[in-house]
C-alpha cells in the first residue's frame, strides 16, 4: 500500500467535505482546514461532537414541525402559550425570527417549505395535510399565514387560506410593512411585530 497520500489523503478529504457546505468554496474550504490543523485537538474534537449532536439530538417536533431536542418542543408543551392561535411558517428559522418580536403567544406550525412549481414544491411536499388534521384535532380561532412576502410565500397562503376558511377557522396574513420580496429571516423585530399586531383577514 503506497503511504504517499497519508498526509494530503485526510486534508483533501476534509477540504471536500467542507466544500460541500452552502457558501464554502474549495478556498475557504483550504483556509478552515489548514486553520484546524494549527488548533488544539480538542477544538477539532468540540466542533466534531457538536456537529454530531446537531444530527444525532436534533429532531422534529411531531406536533409544530419546528426543530427540538424534546419532544413535543418547549413552544408546544409551554402552558402558558396560547393554542388557539396557531401561527404556518415556512421553516423552522422563522419561528426564531418571530420569537425574537416577543410579540406572539401562540403556537407554531411549520411547513418546511414554501409552494415552488418551478422547484416541483407542491401542497403534497410540505406539511399542509398534518396542519388540515391538527386544527381538525385542536379546533383553533385563528391561523395567522406568516410565510415571505414573496412569489412563493403569497401562492403559499393564498393556497392555504382557500383550503382552510371552509374549515371555519378565521385566516389571516401578516400585514404589509415588511418589504415586499424580502425574507421574514431579515425583517427587525419591530417591523416583523407590528406587520403581526395588522394581520388582515384573509
Ligand atoms: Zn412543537
Amino acid at each position: 500500500m503506497p503511504r504517499t497520500g497519508s498526509i494530503a489523503g485526510p486534508v483533501a478529504a476534509l477540504i471536500n467535505e467542507f466544500s460541500k457546505l452552502p457558501t464554502v468554496g474549495p478556498k475557504t474550504a483550504a483556509r478552515l482546514v489548514f486553520h484546524l490543523l494549527n488548533r488544539p485537538r480538542h477544538e477539532a474534537q468540540a466542533l466534531a461532537e457538536a456537529i454530531l449532536n446537531v444530527k444525532d439530538q436534533v429532531r422534529f417536533c411531531s406536533i409544530c414541525y419546528s426543530l427540538t431536542e424534546a419532544d413535543p418542543c418547549d413552544l408546544c408543551s409551554d402552558p402558558d402559550r396560547d393554542g388557539a392561535t396557531i401561527c404556518v411558517v415556512a421553516e423552522a428559522k422563522d419561528v426564531y425570527a418571530i420569537e425574537r418580536t416577543g410579540a406572539f403567544k401562540g403556537r407554531y406550525h411549520v411547513l418546511g417549505g414554501l409552494i415552488s412549481p418551478m422547484d416541483g414544491i407542491g401542497p403534497a411536499q410540505l406539511r399542509v395535510k398534518e396542519l388540515v388534521e391538527r386544527i381538525g384535532r385542536e379546533s383553533p380561532r385563528e391561523i395567522i399565514l406568516a410565510t415571505n412576502p414573496n412569489a412563493e410565500g403569497e401562492a403559499t397562503a393564498l393556497y392555504l387560506s382557500r383550503l382552510l376558511q371552509p374549515l371555519g377557522v378565521m385566516v389571516t396574513r401578516l400585514a404589509y410593512g415588511l418589504p415586499i420580496g424580502g425574507d421574514l429571516d431579515y425583517a427587525d423585530e419591530i417591523t416583523l411585530a407590528k406587520a403581526l399586531e395588522g394581520r388582515t383577514a384573509l
